[in-house]
């Protein structure tokens, strides 16, 4: 983990009290936000009508160079960072820094434009669904943040305010399925992270407008694989055979639960499991196997995932599961390897206070106060990556809806207007912010 040399130090309190000067500028905020609405939900349609799917390059290269132009639009410096080098369409990152107030805190808004949903699906553009809902392929996962973030970016640009703030924009290209090695793929995030004191996600999180992430679990893929001796099944449990790949398997997985399914925001699940006599590994989620009722398994195979809160946590499980791997059965072996993850988003303080400020923004704007959703209840997501680099870090701040991931992903537009309402008033609270250098 990096430790920054700058932190954040609110020099009177946490949450400003707001003079009557800054009411009127925030209404003016909200009255911008309000006038371009149409526009913004112009934009947004737009997008989700183009197909994304992290694999479809050509149409996440397409989303991101419709995003990039209206970036420009509004005075931002613009990247474009290829993704050949991990497999992958690439990234868009959109600066704005600051000349009149050099000293405001830098901001870093987290965005993805690729979808879950391929070339192929049926599910390719947006419906009414009446009552101020839209259907679509990823509008709230994630086109509905995207939109929103620049939305608020552009009501403060119209009312002259973004020369107050010091901004970067990452738009993933593959926040659905990662390109590899993410020390690759994660790059532009981290770097943007590394140069940002506050992080903002417009993830829709648990798609309650009540709710943001102040803490994410971390994410990491295992694969575990046994072996045994082939013999016939009479000779089995015998001192010559042994137990076999399928019970030292079974042993293992028994004891991952019996021992550690009770630590608290832990959760580790075997996905797909397959044993016999030869096996053939078809990529990350087909296996086929071979074998007989009446021959002792000679191998087995296990992959899944884990769940962990904490760096620490995650260590610890690690080490308690290879501890169990290795008291094997007679006459068997196993061997259980994790893959490179997402890393947790820790619970900090500074995460805390953030929310505390959004939340204070969403009431004096007439809505409810913000609270932070159960870990457990939220997904792994970019943010993780930039988490550690940052003094306060939330997530959770983009489009509401239901049915993320699956054809009824479907979008709560009363959502959209407050909360670009809501991030553009938080990002003028924020330029008030001035910025020391902690002494160390
Ligand atoms: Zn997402």
């Amino acid at each position: 983990m990096l430790t920054k040399a700058s932190l954040l130090l609110f020099s009177c309190c946490l949450i400003p009290s707001i003079a009557l000067a800054e009411v009127s500028i925030e209404k003016q905020i909200v009255d911008q936000v309000n006038n371009q609405l149409g526009e913004s939900q112009d934009l947004l349609e737009k997008l989700v009508n183009i197909n994304s799917g992290t694999m479809n390059f050509a149409g996440v290269r397409q989303v991101g160079g419709i995003l990039t132009n209206q970036f420009d639009s509004i005075g931002f410096i613009t990247q474009w960072v290829d993704g050949n080098e991990f497999d992958r369409a690439g990234h868009l990152v959109a600066t704005y820094e600051s000349t009149k107030n050099p000293t405001a805190p830098k901001i870093l808004m987290i965005g993805h434009l690729d979808t879950v949903f391929a070339e192929n699906d049926d599910f390719q553009s947006v419906t009414d669904v009446g009552k101020n809902r839209l259907a679509g392929p990823g509008i709230t996962d994630m086109k509905g943040g995207d939109v929103i973030i620049f939305a608020a970016l552009q009501a403060l640009h119209k009312l002259g305010m973004l020369e107050q703030l010091n901004i970067k924009v990452v738009m993933t290209g593959d926040e659905e399925s990662s390109g590899r090695p993410l020390e690759k793929s994660k790059k532009a995030l981290v770097d943007a992270a590394i140069w940002a004191d506050i992080a903002l996600g417009f993830e829709d999180a648990d798609g309650d407008i009540n709710t943001a992430v102040t803490a994410r679990r971390g994410s990491v893929g295992w694969t575990l694989k046994s072996s045994g001796n082939a013999a016939h099944s009479s000779q089995i449990f015998t001192d010559a055979v042994g137990y076999g790949a399928i019970f030292e398997l079974a042993r293992i997985l028994n004891d991952f639960r019996e021992q550690l399914s009770d630590t608290p925001l832990l959760s580790f699940n075997p996905g797909i499991i397959a044993g016999g006599t030869r096996l053939s590994d078809r990529g990350s989620s087909i296996i086929e196997s071979f074998g007989k009722r009446n021959v002792v398994a000679q191998t087995a195979i296990v992959k899944g995932g884990l769940r962990a809160v904490s760096p620490e946590q995650l260590v610890n499980t690690q080490s308690a599961m290879q501890q169990i791997v290795a008291q094997h059965l007679a006459k068997t072996d196993a061997t259980l390897v994790f893959d490179e993850g997402y890393p947790p988003m820790q619970q900090t303080q500074g995460n805390v206070d953030l929310l505390a400020l959004y939340s204070k923004v969403s009431v004096d704007l007439g809505y409810k106060p913000v609270s932070a959703v159960n870990p457990r209840n939220a997904g792994a997501a970019d943010i993780s990556f930039a988490a550690d680099h940052v003094d306060m870090a939330i997530d959770g701040l983009g489009l509401m809806g239901t049915g993320g991931h699956t054809k009824d992903e479907v979008a709560d537009m009363t959502t959209f207007a407050q909360n670009i309402q809501k991030t553009a008033v938080l990002l003028y609270r924020l330029s008030m912010f001035k910025k020391e250098r902690q002494k160390n």
